[in-house]
C-alpha cells in the first residue's frame, strides 16, 4: 500500500478517532506485524502533541501458546503488574487505540473452558477497576492487516495480494481515501442526523422482521439516547471510538424483550467461528439458543454471567452500508457489525443515559442498562428486514423498510 494513503489513514486515527490532544499521554496495542503502520500512528500522535505514546505489541502465535500451554490454574492469576496497570489507567485516564488485525482462527482448537475461565477470573479482578474509567477516556479500534487475516477474507489470492487487497478494503469501508478527515466530518454529520430523529420519536418499542425468520420485540429505555460515529467523554471531548463506523445505537431495557432473532453473518468469537444460528428470547433473557457450527460455543457465550443472557445494545445499520456492500465478510466485528442491524448481549452503555456518567454501575443497573464482563455483536440485518418502532404515547413509525432507514 503506497506510504502516504497509509498516512493518510494514521493521520485519521491519531486526529479523529482518538483526537489526541496536547499534553495528552496514548496507550497502543497492535499486532507485532503490524510494526511499520503502527510507527506512523505514534508520529502522528505526537505531531498532534501527545506527551508519551506506550505501545504494547501482541503476537498470535505467542497468544496461542499461552492458551495451549499454560495450566486454567496459572492462566487464570491476574498478575499484580496487571491491576498496577488498571490502577494507573484509572489515575491518569491515558487516550487508548486499538489496532487489531488478529487471524481470526488463532485460537482454533484450543479449548473453550480455559478461554472461558480466564475470562471470567479476569473479568471479576478488573471489571471494578474499568467501572471507574467508564466514560472517562478517548478511545478508538482501529485496523491493520496481517497476512493470516488478509488469507482468511481472500484465501484465492497470493500472499502479497491478499494483505493488499485487504488494506483497499480497509481503507475503502474506514471511509480514508481523500481527505479522510473531511469525510468523517460529513459522515458524522449524517449519524448524529438519525441519532436526533430517533431521539425525537421517543421510541419505547422496536419490533423486528425479516423473511428468515427474525420475529422480535425489544423495549427501550425512557430517555436513554441514540449514539453513533463521534462519542464525548465525561469531560466533553469528542472521539471516534470505531473505524469504521456505520452504526446508531442505543442501550434496550435489560431483561425486557421477547421472540427469536437469526443471525444474518457468522460470528468470530474467541478465535472461532459461530454460524448459521439463531438466538430465542424469552421475557427478556436468552430461552434458547441453536447454531449449525459451534453451538456449545454459542451456548457458552450466553452464559458467561448473567448479563449475558441479557441485551446490552440494539443497532441500527442500512444494508446499503459501504461494508456490506463492498461484499466481504471481515471476521471481525469491527467491520462485520457494520454491515448489517445487529443486537449484543452483554454489557449496556450507561453514557447514553443524560446522566449516564455520573451514575455508578448499580444505579445504571436499577435504570435498565445491563451490566456484565462480555459485550458480543452479532448481525440480524437483512435485505427485507422491517423495523416499526412505537413510541411512549403509542404512535406507531416505520424505522426500516426493506433492510434501509425510512425515516
Ligand atoms: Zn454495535
Amino acid at each position: 500500500m503506497e506510504l502516504s494513503r497509509l498516512k493518510e489513514y494514521a493521520r485519521l486515527i491519531a486526529g479523529k478517532g482518538i483526537n489526541v490532544e496536547k499534553d495528552e499521554e496514548v496507550w497502543i496495542g497492535a499486532q507485532a506485524t503490524n510494526v511499520e503502520f503502527v510507527r506512523l500512528v505514534v508520529e502522528e500522535c505526537y505531531k498532534l502533541g501527545a506527551k508519551k505514546v506506550k505501545v504494547n505489541f501482541y503476537d498470535d502465535k505467542i497468544d496461542r501458546y499461552t492458551f495451549q500451554y499454560m495450566t486454567v490454574g496459572n492462566l487464570c492469576k491476574v498478575p499484580e503488574y496487571t491491576v498496577s496497570e488498571y490502577r494507573y489507567m484509572a489515575k491518569h485516564l491515558p487516550s487508548r487505540l486499538w489496532i487489531s488485525g488478529e487471524d481470526p482462527d488463532s485460537l482454533k482448537g484450543i479449548s473453550q473452558r480455559k478461554l472461558i475461565k480466564r475470562s471470567i477470573s479476569f473479568g471479576k479482578k478488573l471489571k471494578p477497576l474499568r467501572d471507574k474509567t467508564d466514560g472517562k477516556y478517548k478511545w478508538c479500534i482501529a485496523a491493520a492487516p496481517s497476512l493470516e487475516w488478509a488469507k482468511k477474507v481472500f484465501p484465492n489470492l497470493s500472499d502479497e495480494e491478499a494483505v493488499e487487497a485487504l488494506w483497499e478494503a480497509i481503507l475503502l469501508t474506514s471511509r480514508a481515501n481523500g481527505d479522510a478527515i473531511e469525510n468523517w466530518n460529513q459522515h458524522n454529520a449524517d449519524i448524529i442526523e438519525h441519532r436526533k430523529k430517533l431521539d425525537a420519536l421517543d421510541l419505547q418499542y422496536l419490533e423486528y422482521k425479516a423473511s428468515n425468520g427474525t420475529d422480535f420485540k425489544v423495549e427501550l429505555i425512557k430517555g436513554c439516547t441514540w449514539g453513533g460515529g463521534v462519542e464525548l467523554t465525561d469531560k466533553k471531548k469528542e472521539f471516534n471510538p470505531n473505524i469504521p463506523s456505520e452504526e446508531v445505537f442505543t442501550s434496550p431495557k435489560a431483561g425486557s424483550c421477547d421472540g427469536i432473532v437469526y443471525a444474518s453473518k457468522p460470528l468470530s468469537y474467541n478465535g472461532q467461528l459461530i454460524d448459521g444460528f439463531s438466538i430465542r428470547f424469552e421475557n427478556g433473557k436468552v430461552a434458547e439458543v441453536k447454531a449449525k457450527k459451534n453451538q456449545k460455543l454459542l451456548e457458552e457465550m450466553v452464559k458467561l454471567d448473567e448479563g449475558a443472557s441479557m441485551l446490552g445494545e440494539v443497532a441500527l445499520v442500512p444494508y446499503d452500508s459501504p461494508i456490506r456492500e463492498s461484499g466481504i465478510l471481515f471476521y471481525d466485528t469491527l467491520f462485520d457489525e457494520n454491515a448489517a442491524c445487529h443486537l449484543a448481549i452483554g454489557a449496556g452503555f450507561k453514557e447514553l443515559l443524560p446522566d449516564g456518567p455520573e451514575l455508578t454501575t448499580e444505579q445504571a443497573k436499577e435504570r435498565g442498562i445491563n451490566d456484565s464482563m462480555t459485550h458480543v455483536d452479532f448481525m440480524i440485518g437483512t435485505k427485507d428486514m422491517e423495523i416499526v418502532g412505537t413510541s411512549f404515547d403509542g404512535k406507531k413509525t416505520v424505522i426500516f423498510k426493506d433492510g434501509n432507514w425510512a425515516i
